[in-house]
C-alpha cells in the first residue's frame, strides 16, 4: 500500500489507518489500495492516498453513470442550486450549534 498522505485539514502526519477501502469499480487506480485514515490531532477521516487526474476522469467523465442529462446545462444548473442550498443550510446549522454552545 502507498504510504498515507498528511492530513489535508491540519497537515499532521497520518495517525492511524482504519483499514482499506473496498474497491467497487473494475478499474486500476493510481494508488491502490486506498485506506481510510483518522487524524489524531483533528479527528478528520480522510482517504489516505491521492486520486490522480486520470482516476477522476475515469470515475466521472468516462462513467456511464453520469452520461445523458447529467451533462446538460439545465441539469447542471439545477444541481448547483440544490447543492448550494444544502451547503448554505449546513453552514447555518453549524453556526446555530456554535451559537448555542457558547
Ligand atoms: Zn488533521
Amino acid at each position: 500500500m502507498t504510504a498515507a498522505r498528511k492530513c489535508p485539514s491540519c497537515g499532521s502526519e497520518p495517525s492511524s489507518s482504519l483499514g482499506e477501502v473496498k474497491k467497487t469499480m473494475d478499474h486500476s487506480f493510481s494508488n491502490e489500495p486506498f485506506s481510510i485514515v483518522q487524524c489524531a490531532p483533528c479527528d478528520l477521516l480522510y482517504l489516505g492516498q491521492h486520486l490522480s487526474k486520470q482516476d477522476f476522469v475515469h470515475m466521472y467523465e468516462d462513467s456511464v453513470q453520469f452520461a445523458g442529462s447529467y451533462r446538460e446545462e439545465e441539469t447542471i444548473r439545477g444541481a448547483k442550486e440544490y447543492y448550494g442550498g444544502c451547503y448554505e443550510q449546513l453552514l447555518g446549522d453549524i453556526e446555530e450549534l456554535w451559537t448555542a454552545e457558547s
